[in-house]
């Protein structure tokens, strides 16, 4: 898994003209079972990714915190919301919520997370690629390919299986 991540950043550079291309037309047109397809691609990947072999989203960019995640994650460690944040996260030039460092605080070394069971939303969605009308999803996309080799394969086998 290390050396496709290590390859990963200049792969995805090959295929960024071919990407944008691929999402400008599926954003003007995209097919009638585009969730029904997507849905599909996601659950495909994920049956043969293990993210524990990986966790390179956790390593490298962290998640955008909402309110409801800092009150669930900052109860479940019995601090006050504002000490959590004041020990954990910065606002970003969105004004979000993000980590102050990365790797995430919360990796283990074993790549488990350590907070599983309350983890932030876009954690557990990460990396979206089973979102309800992806095409207004290409922007974000077209950064995750760059460092998720689950996100990368799901979009190169969009563009095999969508003729647009
Ligand atoms: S979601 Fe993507 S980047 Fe994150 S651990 Fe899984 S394969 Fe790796
Ligand atoms: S909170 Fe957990 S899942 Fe989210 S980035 Fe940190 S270690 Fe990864």
């Amino acid at each position: 898994m290390e050396d496709v991540i290590k390859a990963l950043p200049q792969l995805a550079k090959d295929k960024e003209n071919e990407n944008k291309k691929f999402f400008a037309k599926l954003r003007k047109k995209p097919p009638k079972n585009l969730d029904y397809v997507m849905q599909e691609l996601h659950e495909e990947e994920f049956e043969r990714t293990d993210c524990l072999e990986c966790a390179n989203c956790c390593k490298t960019t962290g998640p955008l915190f909402t309110d409801k995640d800092i009150s669930r994650i900052s109860k479940h460690f019995k601090m006050k919301e504002f000490d959590f944040i004041q020990a954990f996260l910065r606002i970003d030039e969105d004004k979000d919520y993000v980590l102050q460092t990365t790797p995430c605080h919360f990796l283990g070394a074993d790549n488990y997370c350590s907070i599983y069971e309350v983890r932030p939303k876009a954690c557990r969605e990460f990396p979206h690629t089973d979102r309800k009308k992806f095409q207004q999803i290409a922007k974000l996309t077209l950064e995750n390919v760059k460092m998720c080799p689950a996100a990368f394969n799901i979009v190169e086998k969009m563009k095999r299986r969508i003729k647009l």
